[in-house]
């Protein structure tokens, strides 16, 4: 076959173009039939939309929703239908549109709500989505303080936390922390993952001295020659504790020495922070510089004192006397009674006489015990004084008066100390040069009247001690009043010009 001839190869040819031809004339025709039918495939195709259109447009009746497809509520507020329409031809038929489906708010969810319309047996139907929602984050609360001073070294104390969640409620059980030495980061989440969160920062430092505390006076008094004890101290540090070991002591005292000496007392912590205190010792004579004085004020004139009050039946009995005889005297009042009879005081300084302090309760083994107590008690007294009437006495008696030896039991050497104190502290005290009797000596009116006419003396003053929680008193006062008036004397207040004190003996 290798060798063909030029007549068979044109042949060939021929019947190559032949075959082309017939080929070519078979696609026309198959493209033409291809044609004829897409068009009526599109006629068709054409008239059933147009039916379905038409459909539309004359059978189903039209409904539509206002508002959003899907409508998201927060947890806790209403849904509100935001509303749909219906119509017909023209024609509207909202009224007919009818709701499948419910909305529970107290639940959290996505509910379908199915709108229905019907006409000619034909229903057109909508959806709307309503999710009841929660993007409202839990409460989280801390106890106590959120920026909370610590000791440099100090593990906090948890003082506690609360967490609440509107749709979850009680939530402080999920709280959940983290805790570094310099902050605690509380965090909760709540059900739909909405999460609070809180800290609290601690503020380390210490700047504060330990707390020295002396035990005993901060002015003792020692007897020349004699040895001092110190009572001790203690100091405590609010971040290191008890440091009492650490405090150191400078100063001497010598007691051979009459004088005034000065200890003191430092403290210092770990970061040394320092605190000092101090206490003077002084060294004195047996007794007290204190003297003694009896010229009791002014000469001529009596001073009427009445101890222990008030009482409601015998003070009022004596201030009458008094008041008719146009008489001043000085009540010495015991702080436990003024509340009790606060007319009684604010009449006396209503009509002019003094009142002075006799401290608050009278118990000796209280009042002597200790400086601190005697002068406790004396404050009280004189506030509660200014409190029921204004009137701010300075004026003090000593119960049992200051030459008392009974103290001794209670404190060493405390009627010194205190006849001092009273005079560096302002105060005036005064003892008396004329007793009554009334307190023990006498029940009589009688022979009280003549304790006293009988000392009466016109060469100095007279302070005569009486108690107006007698009776007898009460009864005695009129005749001595009378005895005194008729003789030339005069009555008048204690006040600080008048100096009538006995001798200390503790
Ligand atoms: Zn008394």
């Amino acid at each position: 076959m290798k060798e063909k001839t030029d007549k068979e190869n044109t042949i060939e040819e021929e019947k190559d173009i032949v075959e082309e031809k017939t080929k070519n004339k078979k696609t026309k025709t198959k493209k033409k039939l291809n044609k004829k039918n897409l068009s009526i495939l599109g006629i068709v195709l054409g008239s059933f939309i147009l039916l379905i259109i038409v459909f539309f447009i004359f059978f189903v009746p039209k409904l539509s929703l206002l508002g959003d497809k899907v409508v998201k509520v927060e947890y806790g507020e209403k849904y509100k239908e935001p509303g749909y329409k219906a119509s017909y031809l023209g024609k509207d038929l909202t009224e007919k549109v009818w709701i499948e489906g419910k909305v529970d708010e107290s639940k959290l969810g996505t509910y379908v709500l199915k709108y229905k319309v019907r006409k000619n047996k034909i229903t057109a139907t909508k959806e709307r989505k309503v999710e009841i929602v929660d993007t409202v984050k839990p409460e989280l609360t801390l106890t106590g303080e959120t920026e909370k001073k610590l000791c440099p070294k100090e593990e906090y104390k948890e003082e506690g936390f609360t967490a609440t969640d509107n749709y979850d409620g009680e939530l402080t059980e999920k709280v959940t922390t983290n805790v570094t030495d310099e902050k605690i980061d509380y965090v909760v989440s709540d059900s739909s993952g909405n999460k609070a969160t809180a800290t609290r920062t601690f503020i380390r430092e210490d700047t504060e001295g330990p707390v020295i505390t002396l035990k005993g006076d901060g002015t003792i008094y020692v007897v020349v020659n004699s040895k001092y004890n110190e009572p001790g101290y203690t100091a405590k540090d609010k971040c290191e504790g008890d440091l009492t070991s650490s405090v150191k002591v400078t100063g001497t005292v010598n007691t051979g020495t009459i004088g005034t000496y000065k200890l003191t007392y430092t403290a210092a912590d770990s970061l040394n922070n320092t605190t000092t205190k101090t206490r003077n010792v002084v060294v004195q004579n047996s007794y007290s510089k204190v003297s003694s004085n009896y010229t009791c004020g002014k000469a001529g004139v009596i001073y009427l004192t009445f101890d222990d009050g008030p009482n409601p039946t015998y003070t009022k009995k004596i201030l009458d006397v008094l008041k008719k005889y146009k008489v001043k005297a000085t009540f010495f009042v015991l702080g436990s009674k003024v509340n009790s009879y606060k007319d009684l005081i604010k009449r006396e300084v209503n009509e002019g006489h003094a009142v002075g302090i006799h401290t608050w309760s009278h118990e000796y083994s209280q009042v002597y015990k200790s400086s601190e107590a005697f002068w406790d008690e004396v404050t009280r007294t004189r506030n509660a004084i200014k409190n029921v009437s204004g009137y701010d006495s300075k004026l003090l008696r000593f119960p049992g008066g200051v030459s008392n030896t009974v103290s001794r039991h209670y404190s060493t050497g405390i009627m010194t100390r205190l006849a001092n104190e009273a005079l560096a502290k302002g105060y005036s005290y005064f003892d008396w040069n004329i007793s009554s009797g009334d307190a023990g000596g006498t029940t009589d009116p009688n022979v009280e009247y003549r304790n006293v006419i009988y000392s009466l003396s016109k060469s100095r003053g007279n302070v005569v001690l009486m108690h107006d929680i007698k009776g007898h008193t009460a009864n005695a006062i009129e005749s001595i009043v009378k005895y005194g008036l008729d003789h030339g004397y005069t009555f008048e207040v204690l006040d600080s010009s008048v100096i009538c004190r006995q001798g200390i003996n503790n």
